[in-house]
């Protein structure tokens, strides 16, 4: 066991409101790519960078284009939640996680067993007609061709993920926020934090430490209490509860 996995132990066995705080890097070792980093296929197979094929705009105004993107790279049903996914679930039935953070939208922390999920950007998994609010999970989307249109009012059905150009959930940036300033240790992973609002929420961290882990450098190493440049699960899976 290297040093910095030491000191991680020695932090988790001190803490008791641990808030854990995940990008995309999280969900990785499960096999989920993370869509922000430039991917050769996606410049072969698609006319648009992803970046705006999950915008509101192309969403309104290219519908059936958005969907066949959606559908073939986000919508994932068979990836399982990974060691960092199982070690978080336990953690918080130590009662010593108070929430899980997450930028992901790939489901992996509830299919895990965590129990309360604060999703930034959403989930796949939840999907609501624009007219009537009827519920459709994700493989509903999964099953239907072209725009897939509600069975009650035949109206446009969209994924409960926030688009380039939507806003984030008031409630879930306000339970965040509440979590984070009572946390006695923040825990950031798989992020390189260059994507809001992961930056702006670690200003309501007040607690005793900041533990980053990350393959790569990140824009607040030099502030924290440990910093680790690893992949997420093979950190956490040597950490004992
Ligand atoms: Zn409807």
């Amino acid at each position: 066991m290297n040093n910095n996995i030491k000191e991680l132990q020695k932090v988790i066995d001190e803490c008791n409101k641990i808030v854990f705080f995940g990008g995309a890097g999280v969900s990785t070792e499960s096999g989920i790519p993370d869509f922000r980093s430039v991917d050769g296929l996606y410049n072969q197979s698609y006319k648009y960078p992803p970046e705006e094929i999950l915008s509101h705009t192309f969403f309104v105004h290219n519908t059936e284009e958005f969907y066949e993107f959606y559908r073939d790279k986000m919508l994932c049903f068979t990836a399982k939640p990974n060691n960092a996914h199982l070690f978080l679930c336990g953690l918080e039935n130590a009662g010593k996680l108070s929430a899980v953070i997450t930028q992901n939208i790939d489901g992996l922390h509830q299919m895990a067993g965590s129990k309360r999920v604060y999703e930034l950007h959403g989930s796949i998994h939840r999907n609501y007609c624009l007219c009537c609010g009827a519920f459709y999970d994700g493989r509903y989307i999964a099953s239907t061709q072209g725009i897939p249109h509600c069975e009650k009012c035949g109206g446009i059905i969209k994924p409960d993920v926030v688009l380039y150009e939507e806003g984030l959930d008031d409630k879930i940036i306000k339970d965040s926020v509440t979590a984070i300033a009572d946390a006695d240790c923040m825990i950031i992973a798989g992020t390189s934090l260059t994507v809001y609002p992961a930056a702006g929420l670690i200003r309501y961290f007040n607690g005793k430490y900041l533990v980053l882990i990350n393959k790569s450098q990140t824009l607040v190493d030099s502030k924290a209490d440990l910093v680790i440049n690893a992949p997420v699960g093979e950190v956490l899976s040597q950490i004992k509860i």
